[in-house]
């Protein structure tokens, strides 16, 4: 399954890290491509491809200044959209139709999320009804979508890799 995300209103300085964080997540746990929108943000690009650089993967981050655009983009590209918010339908109870899918673009906010979002979207999906962060939303539902196959270790074939050790840090 190809999995993107698309990242609304970063805001400058307020977001720096949240939104890093979100790009860190997204990587991390498989998936292809961040779009953000909201402020350009040259140092959000050099600090993900910087970490791409050196521990490899294909990701990329892109930024546009309309997520309208960017939605219509991925809807004529064949991408189902998945909405993240506390207002939406339980992840385990739409989750056997999200692992259906080929190719999602996972949608988080910031501040409000306008509401042509949650018109535009094939689900509005919820990880508790209770309000929290887009990085815990954005890793709990990439994790329940792979069943957990990203902690098996991704091979992104970067130039320093982890070697697990229960004491200590080891790199190879
Ligand atoms: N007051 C803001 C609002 O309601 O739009 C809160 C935004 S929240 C800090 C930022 C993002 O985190 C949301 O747009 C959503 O994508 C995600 N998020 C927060 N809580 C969530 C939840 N319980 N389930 C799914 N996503 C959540």
């Amino acid at each position: 399954m190809e999995i993107h995300i698309l990242r609304l209103g970063h805001r400058l300085p307020r977001d720096e890290r949240i939104s890093t964080h979100v790009a860190l997540v997204a990587r991390a746990f498989g998936a292809g491509k961040i779009t953000y929108c909201g402020q350009h943000d040259s140092g959000l690009e050099d600090s993900i491809s910087r970490i791409c650089a050196r521990w490899g993967g294909d990701f990329a981050i892109e930024y546009s200044s309309s997520y309208k655009k960017v939605i219509s983009q991925y809807k004529k590209h064949g991408y189902s959209l998945v909405h993240l918010t506390m207002y939406g339908l339980p992840v385990q109870d739409v989750l056997s139709k999200l692992k259906l899918e080929e190719k999602i673009l996972l949608i988080v906010g910031s501040e409000a999320v306008p509401g042509d979002v949650y018109e535009s979207s094939n689900y509005n999906v919820s990880i508790t009804n209770q309000p929290h962060s887009e990085v815990a939303a954005l890793a709990i539902t990439l994790d329940r979508i792979c069943s957990g196959a990203e902690l098996e270790g991704i091979d992104f074939g970067g130039k320093i890799r982890i070697k697990p050790s229960a004491k200590g840090k080891e790199f190879v």
